[in-house]
């Protein structure tokens, strides 16, 4: 049976397995939710065998039924710009060739992104990882865990953790439970953590066992992903809440969209509630050069220019750093902001415009 609005109204619908079971995957199961248009029917049919087409009926009920420029609307349903794209590439951080076993991702000493599975509660248009996610197949992947578990005990220099894929939430706690276990046995893992957009698109997940699971596994921290501040519901709040509670810091990882959070007053609205929910402003990422995904990218200079509008205008902790993810690592993109060296003295731009000179010898 398709999951409607008016399930929000039934005791399940705080239960996230009855959200993963009822996710949205058709045209018909949006019409529950939205007024489709034409295009995104369309787009729907045409890009089912590119890119999996999931909402969990939760993040459906916050879309607006009819505004197909909707913020959220726009990061789930396909449009026919993503058949569009001719410049975007498949894998633009060249991850495949930065992968020294299967699963993992190394693009410095220290610290690895491992690829834990490939399922996430919902499918981002702009997802990094669209040529791999979408796969369910536990079985395979718990062979191939043990493997990328084999790699990480033999190269002592490894001392920090990530676990991404898709969704390392999805799992069930058990499973979660399995992992973390393994690697806290591994004496140079120093931390965990865990990319997770399950606070976002299902907050439900994030139950009072899960907390009480993971603060057994400490230090982990938390990096989720909102992008505009209609995610920031009471149900996120209180996952991040109970992540916050159970000792883990939560940091935010967003990416900079057009048409979605591409203007400074969007912007600070979603920092600002981030830091109410104690949830820190990390990274904002410059959206890659990836396939069907022209449609999203804003042009590096404005999104210089947004982050330049929030300086001074609110907390300098609720502002994440602009960047610009490349095969090479990150790079932020603040360099305007130093107008130059004159001297031992370094020329920097206010964000009211005047020039101050600091003193720094070299
Ligand atoms: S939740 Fe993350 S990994 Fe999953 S589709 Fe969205 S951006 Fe990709």
């Amino acid at each position: 049976m398709l999951a409607t609005r008016d399930d929000q109204s039934r005791p399940e619908w705080r239960d996230w397995a009855w959200q993963m079971r009822h996710r949205v995957r058709s045209a018909e199961g949006l019409a529950e939710f939205v007024d489709p248009v034409v295009d995104e029917v369309a787009a729907v049919a045409a890009l089912a065998d590119r890119f999996r087409f999931v909402i969990t009926p939760y993040y459906a009920s916050l879309m607006d039924p009819n505004d197909p420029e909707c913020p959220i609307r726009r990061q789930v349903v396909p449009r026919g710009a993503e058949l569009d794209d001719p410049a975007g590439l498949a894998d633009p951080l060249d991850e495949i060739a930065h992968s020294p076993v299967k699963n993992v991702i190394r693009v410095y000493a220290d610290r690895i992104a491992f690829c834990v599975n490939n399922e996430c509660a919902l499918y981002c248009r702009y997802c990094l990882r669209k040529r791999m996610v979408g796969d369910e197949d536990w079985t395979m992947r718990r062979r191939e865990l043990e493997t990328a578990l084999a790699w990480i005990r033999e190269t002592p220099s490894i001392r920090d953790v990530l676990l991404t894929g898709g969704d390392p939430l999805v799992f069930s706690d058990d499973k979660l439970a399995w992992l973390l276990g393994e690697l806290r046995a591994i004496p140079h893992v120093e931390i965990v953590r865990l990319g997770t957009r399950l606070p976002v698109t299902l907050p439900f997940r994030v139950t009072p066992e899960l907390c009480e699971m993971l603060a057994e596994h400490h230090p982990v921290w938390v990096n989720t992903h909102f992008n505009h501040p209609r995610e920031l519901t009471a149900e996120a709040a209180e996952a991040c809440d109970r992540l916050t509670r159970a000792g883990i810091p939560v940091g935010n990882q967003s990416v900079l969209l057009r048409g979605i959070n591409d203007d400074t007053a969007t912007m600070k609205a979603l920092c600002e509630g981030l830091v109410r929910m104690r949830v820190r402003p990390y990274y904002c990422y410059q959206a890659q050069l990836l396939e069907g995904t022209g449609h999203f990218r804003v042009p590096i200079e404005d999104g210089m220019a947004l982050f330049r509008g929030l300086r001074g205008r609110t907390s300098g902790f609720a502002i994440p750093l602009y960047v610009l993810d490349t095969p090479h690592g990150k790079v932020p993109l603040t360099h305007p902001h130093v107008r130059g060296r004159e001297g031992d003295d370094v020329v920097v731009e206010t964000f009211e415009g005047k020039l101050w000179r600091e003193p720094n010898p070299l």
